[in-house]
Formats: C-alpha cells, structure tokens, sequence
C-alpha cells in the first residue's frame, strides 16, 4: 500500500473505533474490548483484499467473509456501514430494542455472511462454503476470523482438521490473537501455545502478524493462500481494546456498559490517535 492507502485504512480504523464507543454508549452494553482489537483490521480487509460489493450483497463471486467471534460484531457492521451495505444511521439503535442492529451479529444485515455469537460455529461452517466451492470450481475465497475463545472449541479444531485433510486452500482464518478472554489471560484456561506450529501439524500454513499495522495486515493477506494446497491462517497479534488507555489488556472490558464519563475519556483518547485528521463519527 503507499501512503495514501495506509492513511485511509488508519482513517477507518478511527471511524470504526468511535462507532463502536457510541454504538456500545448508546446501547448500554457490549463487548467493546473484543470490538476495539479488531477495528485495524477490517479496513485492510473490505478496502484491499475481499472482492465485495456493497451495491449488490448476494454477488455469486463475492469472497465470503464470516466473523466466527459474532460478539465483537459492532466493529465489523460499523465497517460495512462505512463501506455502503447499509445506512450509516443504522449504528446509532444498534443493541436497542427497536433498532436494526442486535448485540451478536445477523445475516439478516447486508454484508453479513452468517449469524455468530456462540463460539465454534464459524470455521466449520467456512469449510462448508469452501468445500462447496471446490465442488462447483468457483473462484470466491473464504475468509473467517476467529478468537482465543473460539479456538478453545472443539468444534473449531474438528473443521481445522477437516479443512487441512481436504486441502481447502480457498479457505483463511485470521485470528483475533490478543490472548485474552472473557474470563482471564487464554494461558490460564486454555493455553493454544504454540498456534502457528499446531494448525501446521494439522496441514495449514500459519503466520503471525501485527494486526493494529496496516501494512503488515495486508502484506499477510495480499497474497493467499500462503501456500497452495494448504488452508491459511493469519495469527493477528492484537491488543484488547486498543486505543483506549484503560481498556487495553484489560479482560475486564470484554463485556460491558459506558457511563457517559468513561465514553467521553475513550472517546477523546481515540479522537488523538493517528492519523490527527478529524473523523466525521457518524457522518
Ligand atoms: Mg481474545
């Protein structure tokens, strides 16, 4: 990417950062730690890499893209929203009795391939849609990104087998690698020490990568797969609630409420992270 693109990609990153403040200040609730480790993630994803189109959701050669961490979902539909699928005013009754937008992610939203929220749906249901590819030779990619949590199912590593047996190189994880969890620190409860090492016995081929970088981002994912014939897996070393001081590594702050004096504090602390240029929240 040049400068340019990497400044726009920063630039949505904030966009999507102060959304998800409002969307959860509004709400009254969410899992703002888990939304805020992936928002540097999904600008490299929906403005370089996945073939979509915002006009026309249900495209036949869209790569699919299926966020198996369904509760950190606010940050993913701020991006669509950004990016066209649907009204950006959508946002603001997100999580609300009579809005559009529920807690968990729903494929009744355009742009959303697949209702999550419950771990361990995601990757096995990714190798449904890329074995289902294979079958009909059809060219679309399969992109699902996933958590420590959702790696403590077992039904994650089934589909992980699965998709290394079967070599679904059409399909990528990305991991969501902040190494927290709802409840502690993931080496405490499930260790998934060492990943990269683990997935690759199992047939993938895995890197890591900086997922608040967005240069390194798409240079993990600029050219898939990583090798052919295998599954992919990107591991997105990340930091829960980045941008927002005392959120960061905190596992406290993966699910919750905002009284309006600690959005405000997030909210400026964002609204000072590069890129300076002023975002336009919610416009
Ligand atoms: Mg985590």
């Amino acid at each position: 990417m040049n400068e340019k693109e990497i400044e726009e990609c920063k630039a949505l990153a904030k966009k999507i950062r102060l959304h998800t403040l409002k969307m959860v200040f509004n709400g009254k609730s969410g899992h703002i730690g888990s939304m805020l480790s992936t928002a540097d993630i999904y600008p490299v994803l929906y403005k370089k890499v996945l073939k979509v189109d915002p006009k026309n959701p249900k495209w036949p050669e869209r790569d699919r893209f299926l966020l198996s961490k369904g509760h950190g979902g606010a940050a993913l539909l701020a991006c669509l929203a950004e990016c066209g699928f649907f009204p950006l005013d959508w946002l603001d009754r997100y999580y609300c009795d009579d809005g559009k937008l529920s807690g968990h992610i729903s494929h009744h939203i355009p742009g959303v391939e697949f209702s999550t929220g419950s771990l361990g749906h995601g990757l096995p249901v990714a190798c449904g849609m890329a074995m289902a590819a294979k079958r009909d030779g059809a060219k679309h990619r399969i992109i699902v990104m996933s958590s420590d949590g959702d790696l403590n199912e077992g039904s994650t590593w089934e589909a992980i087998m699965l998709a290394g047996q079967h070599h679904y190189d059409n399909l990528t994880m990305l991991v969501d690698y902040n190494r927290l969890q709802a409840l502690g620190c993931s080496k405490d409860i499930i260790d998934l020490e060492p990943l990269g090492p683990k997935l690759e016995i199992f047939g993938w081929k895995a890197i890591e990568a900086d997922g608040h970088d967005p240069q390194a981002i798409e240079n993990a994912l600029s050219q898939l797969p990583l090798e052919p014939g295998k599954p992919s897996a990107v591991i997105f070393r990340t930091v829960k609630g980045k941008g927002v001081s005392f959120m960061e590594n905190e596992y406290k702050w993966h699910y919750g409420g905002l009284v309006e004096e600690l959005y405000l504090k997030a909210k400026a602390e964002v609204e000072a992270m590069p890129p300076f240029a002023k975002a336009t929240e919610g416009k």
